[in-house]
């Protein structure tokens, strides 16, 4: 006869082994799937033609980074649904993820397709003209680039360079490298990371890659302090 106890920890290691294997193969809680170039798209509601425009411009933003590879496979999950996202992400008021080391899907809440613009949860408190839907893909495929360079480089490398990066490629036709960095020097509340906001992890990233000439990789590599950005106070 099984222990009670052992009985529990073989429950509980069956239940958590099944969970990781939905999160690495997610497909079958999605009825609804939309091939174009390198991306996969997955939805739980049917996927409007429109979805290739957003990807065009995704592929535009992406194919900007030294990590993108146009061999690269993508696979996007669109949770219209709020218990799917929450399930498959466990932070409903995220606005996509990447789970680095077991897999490179791309998991989004719900988005208005036609419009290329994400649906914010209700608790979101800012505006939501520089978060369209190609944004956030492209933020996320940057995650899922990193993770296909080194699927530990979540754990090596700091939230900045991780985070800033990926607003970076996502944000890559519409940074204002100056108006970033008057909203930091004068305390503007979207630049403080506590907020859910990366914008001042942008700010530092794109300071040392287009003032200081770093690449991504050099960057990991050095990992510079996030205190440096303090520089950008002064002219
Ligand atoms: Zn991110």
């Amino acid at each position: 006869m099984i222990k009670p106890f052992k009985k529990i920890s073989w429950i509980i290691t069956l239940l958590f082994s099944i969970y990781v294997l939905i999160l690495v193969y997610p497909n079958p809680l999605f009825a609804h799937k939309h091939e174009f170039k390198q991306f996969t798209v997955h939805s739980d509601q049917e996927i409007p033609n429109e979805i290739e425009q957003v990807l065009d411009l995704v592929t535009y933003k992406i194919s900007q980074s030294e990590l993108y590879n146009q061999d690269l496979k993508f696979n996007i999950f669109v949770c219209n649904d709020n218990w799917r996202f929450k399930f498959l992400t466990r932070n409903p008021n995220a606005a996509g993820l990447v789970h680095f080391v077991l897999s490179r899907n791309v998991f989004v809440r719900s988005c208005d397709i036609v419009n290329d613009k994400i649906i914010p949860p209700d608790t979101w408190k800012f505006g939501t003209e520089d978060r369209s839907m190609n944004w956030l893909l492209s933020h996320e495929l940057t995650h899922s680039m990193q993770s296909y360079h080194d699927r530990f480089m979540v754990f090596k490398t700091s939230v900045p360079i991780i985070e800033g990066y990926a607003d970076y490629i996502g944000k890559f036709d519409t940074f204002d490298f100056l108006k970033y960095q008057k909203d930091f020097r004068e305390n503007h509340v979207e630049m403080d990371p506590a907020n859910g906001l990366y914008k001042k992890y942008h700010l530092f990233v794109a300071d040392f890659i287009d003032n200081k000439g770093y690449s991504f990789l050099k960057l990991v590599e050095e990992s510079p302090d996030l205190n440096l950005i303090e520089e950008l106070r002064k002219n």
